[in-house]
């Protein structure tokens, strides 16, 4: 007997077309998510409220 496998592995690419969210910590696609790069590093966000919460963050003297 002779098995032909033929399962489709759609396994998705963590780190191609996906970023993570560094406030919620979901990964997000990036053509979807709110681009944007501080200091050289880049980030996406899944929306205006984790950018905001980012940014509040930043703005946050580090004590
Ligand atoms: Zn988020």
């Amino acid at each position: 007997m002779h098995h032909t496998s033929h399962q489709t592995s759609h396994e998705k690419e963590p780190g191609k077309d996906t970023a993570k969210d560094p406030v919620c910590g979901m990964t997000v696609r990036k053509e979807e998510a709110i681009h944007r790069s501080y200091n050289g590093q880049e980030y996406y966000f899944c929306s205006e409220r984790c950018l905001q919460a980012f940014e509040d963050n930043r703005n946050k003297p580090v004590l």
